[in-house]
């Protein structure tokens, strides 16, 4: 690690990788610094995304991809299945990846391309003059060192603080933070060319619980709830241990994983002076479903993009970095996110028998392709007054 760079990344997952190795490609100098030991582990994600998302990063390689999925199913509260076919589950058909290896084939690649890399190396605090970002103190092994930078990109994942030392408010209301836990089940009967979710208040108050295959008979077995579901005999894992125990009662628990996930709008503003926030720290995660590994890839890539553009012209204020923002806001991931956010506030709010009643409505549409758009519509159908939720949103898909 040298004292000086272009571009300092923090954190090493998925919106880092991207990050740093688009900064160096844009004839940048680059470093990402990853608290921990090692890159991709432990894991903390179900692991799943869709085709056309990943491909539009990386070819998919067998040496990362545990399964590859063709349908999807929800179970509604009442034990209704609805069984999506590849031809309908639309973005649901996907991956489930290898994440110790995809992460670290990300980084690979970063430093393949001329990125430095430094795991076991903490950001502790940003280098701060007159309020501009102008690198980080990072500890190594007991040591602190000054790394310089034009820009920070902070990709420091759910449990971002960088944003905060340097000023901005990243509080997530608990009720908005999934409070999560997974299971890596092996010797289960699964279909394992499927994702289950499973709907309800006795099973995921306020989330859901998910089977995510990884190979003929084993899977990622997990649950999010709300936080303000979360107490004594009814945490996370309480739920997950009774869905377990009735659904899978000879399977065997190989690797245990909590985490959590925010399921929030995103940061306010993404940019300050001399710095850009990526991934899970921007809370560009996926409001509806969790999901968050290509949201992240798509920012850290952006992020360097703005980066080189403004470093070109050398102007890293916060005015200049503020293209970052906009362009990812008004992308078709941002507002995704924004509509998702909607459904997603609207479902929470459903009692068990509505939800019976969206999926069953759901499950008899001649569907050509399961989407969000689709179910809106069907959401909107069953419930004319989400009209005036939505306000705008609804009105420009009706
Ligand atoms: C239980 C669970 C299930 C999930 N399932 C899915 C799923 O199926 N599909 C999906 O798309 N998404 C899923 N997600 C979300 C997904 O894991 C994240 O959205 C994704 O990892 C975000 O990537 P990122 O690069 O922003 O952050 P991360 O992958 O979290 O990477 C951030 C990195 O920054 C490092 N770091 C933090 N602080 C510092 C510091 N001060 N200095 C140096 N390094 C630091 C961390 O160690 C970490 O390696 C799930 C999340 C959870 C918790």
């Amino acid at each position: 690690m040298r004292n000086k760079y272009d571009v300092l990344v923090i954190g090493g997952g998925p919106a880092g990788a991207l990050a740093a190795k688009t900064a160096v490609e844009k004839g940048l100098t680059a470093c990402i610094v990853e608290k921990r030991p090692a890159i991709g582990a432990p894991v903390r994600c179900a692991e799943g995304i869709g085709k056309e998302a990943l491909l539009e990063f990386i070819e998919a390689d067998p040496r990362w991809i545990s399964a590859e999925m063709t349908g999807a199913g929800i179970v509604a509260p009442d034990g209704f299945f609805m069984k999506l076919e590849s031809a309908i589950a639309g973005s649901k058909v996907g991956y489930v990846l290898d994440r110790k290896i995809f992460d670290r084939e990300l980084v690979w690649r970063a430093a393949e391309a001329g990125a430095d890399v430094a795991v076991k190396s903490r950001a502790a605090a940003p280098i701060l003059e007159d309020g501009v970002v102008k690198g980080a103190k990072v500890e190594y092994c007991g040591k602190v060192m000054k790394v310089s930078a034009d820009v920070v990109v902070a990709a420091d994942g759910v449990e971002s603080k960088f944003s905060k030392w340097c000023g901005i408010d990243t509080t997530v209301p608990v009720r908005e933070i999934m409070s999560s836990v997974q299971y890596v089940m092996a010797d289960i009967d699964i279909d394992p060319h499927s994702t289950i979710f499973y709907l309800g208040s006795d099973v995921a108050p306020e989330g859901y619980l998910w089977v995510f295959p990884k190979g003929a008979r084993s899977a990622n077995v997990g649950i999010g709830i709300s936080g303000r579901k979360s107490g004594t005999g009814h945490r996370a894992k309480d739920y997950l241990d009774r869905f377990v125990k009735k659904t899978f009662p000879k399977g065997k628990t190989i690797e245990y994983i909590p985490g959590g996930v925010s399921v929030c709008r995103p940061l306010d503003c993404t940019v300050g002076d001399g710095l850009l926030i990526a991934g899970d720290a921007a809370r560009v995660v996926d409001p509806l479903t969790g999901g968050g590994i290509y949201n992240a890839m798509v920012t850290g890539r952006l992020a360097a993009e703005v980066a080189a553009d403004c470093i070109g012209k050398g102007d890293l204020s916060k005015k200049a970095l503020m293209v970052y923002d906009k362009t990812w806001r008004t992308s078709r991931m941002g507002k995704a996110i924004e509509r998702n956010y909607h459904i997603k506030e609207y479902l929470i709010k459903q009692p068990d028998e509505k939800l019976n009643e969206i999926i069953h409505s759901v499950s008899k549409l001649n569907l050509q392709e399961f989407s969000t758009l689709t179910l809106i519509k069907e959401l909107i159908r069953i419930n004319p007054r989400l009209v005036l939720e939505l306000g705008a949103l609804a009105a420009s898909i009706r």
